[in-house]
């Protein structure tokens, strides 16, 4: 299990990686030059000392223009059920993108793809329909229902 914790600014993006824990260091931000974008790709787990940390760094971000994009799967659940994770509601929304996770039933391969929120909130299911299988090319359907992945768009209306 990953308990290492980096962020790295390339490209214009703080590419958050690992464990998001104990040793998550986000006072780094603090002082950044807004628009803070933030690529979640990389978080691979959290846990309660990291989320904590996280909400206390919303809190002190406040009202700083700040974005998250290419959510994995853990920083998703993490949005979908602490809403204090957002911080303060943002106009416009702060998740900007995230990954769903597919599988196909034929080989039960599992694989993610990324979504941006404005694709979903213009198309909703028809967004997120079958696809190729990334490994054998057969039928993938969505793992779950939109709408549970989607939870955070009423914490950051
Ligand atoms: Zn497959």
């Amino acid at each position: 299990m990953t308990t290492h914790f980096d962020i790295n600014l390339h490209g214009g993006f703080w590419h958050v990686e690992g464990a998001l824990n104990e040793n998550a260091r986000l006072g780094e931000l603090f002082g950044a030059e807004p628009p803070v974008r933030l690529n979640l790709a990389r978080v691979k787990t959290t846990n309660s000392l990291g989320i904590k940390i996280f909400v206390r760094f919303m809190e002190g971000m406040g009202k700083t223009e700040l974005e998250f994009h290419e959510c994995s799967y853990v920083m998703l659940e993490l949005f979908n059920s602490f809403p204090a994770a957002l911080g303060q509601p943002t106009q416009p929304k702060r998740v900007k993108s995230f990954y769903l996770p597919f599988a196909c039933a034929a080989g039960g391969h599992q694989f993610a793809v990324l979504y941006t929120t404005a694709q979903i909130e213009k198309d909703g299911e028809a967004a997120v329909g079958p696809r190729p299988c990334q490994k054998c090319k057969k039928e993938a359907t969505l793992e779950g229902r939109l709408d549970d992945y989607m939870t955070f768009l009423s914490h950051d209306p």
